[in-house]
């Protein structure tokens, strides 16, 4: 049984395209999404419907529950609320109806899946360190958690004394560890890498692997340019920063 997870694709037509390509060619079993289909992006229509297309569970990010007004966006960065306000103004009422009904955490046998934290999924508290991560151990059951939100990949390993963290492309988990690994981002990575991230994971080995893939960003830019989006997202893309 393989399975593939990805998350944040925040309206990046491109960078999902060639995420789902990659994900194809590794023909798993099971497709995962971890919320923030949209905002930030050009293309929210579009990535939803091929995640909803692609993917076998889904749950609600922050920009997701945003668009619908399930979540108060006045307390949103300036960038991302500007965002979010295109995004609604285009956003069709069937795409409106997924949205709606994602729900904030799912399922997977071992997998845990939220996209920010298990403790409160829909208070969007960033899990960046060892501290943070230690705190949600108690609010998931099984060995794995599964996340996004930061735009950062990384695992935290608990062997139930003390959390530590790697930033290793390739796991293998432990019987008696528990795990919560961040799977970065499709379309807007913040690790210094600009390539689309996702996650492969092998229920039979235990095998966790990272990986990236490169798409043309300067498509998405020019997209981005063409409805006025904030220059700050546009060239962030660059750098994956
Ligand atoms: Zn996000």
């Amino acid at each position: 049984m393989r399975i593939a997870v990805f998350s944040d694709v925040h309206s990046n037509l491109e960078a999902l395209t060639a995420v789902l390509d990659e994900i194809r060619r590794e023909t798993p079993d099971r497709i995962l999404f971890l919320g923030d289909a949209v905002g930030y992006g050009p293309d929210p229509n579009g990535c939803i419907e091929r995640i909803f297309e692609a993917a076998d569970v889904v749950v609600a990010g922050n920009h997701d529950s945003g668009v619908v007004d399930k979540t108060d966006i006045s307390t949103y960065n300036p960038l991302a609320k500007e965002s979010l306000l295109w995004t609604r103004s285009v956003l069709t009422a069937e795409n409106r109806e997924r949205l709606l009904s994602m729900p904030l955490t799912a399922r997977e046998d071992d997998l845990f899946l939220v996209h920010a934290s298990p403790r409160a999924p829909s208070a969007w508290d960033y899990i960046v360190e060892e501290a943070g991560a230690s705190e949600q151990l108690d609010f998931f059951d099984g060995p794995v958690c599964l996340y996004g939100h930061t735009h950062r990949p990384m695992t935290f390993e608990s062997d139930g004394k003390k959390v530590t963290v790697t930033q290793e492309r390739l796991l293998t988990f432990h019987k008696k560890f528990r795990y919560i690994v961040n799977v970065g981002s499709v379309g807007q990575p913040r690790d210094g890498d600009p390539d689309a991230a996702y996650v492969l994971y092998d229920r039979r080995e235990k095998r966790l692997s990272f990986h990236r893939v490169q798409y043309n960003f300067r498509i998405t830019q020019e997209k981005m340019r063409a409805v006025h989006m904030p220059s700050f997202l546009i060239h962030r893309l660059t750098y994956g920063r």
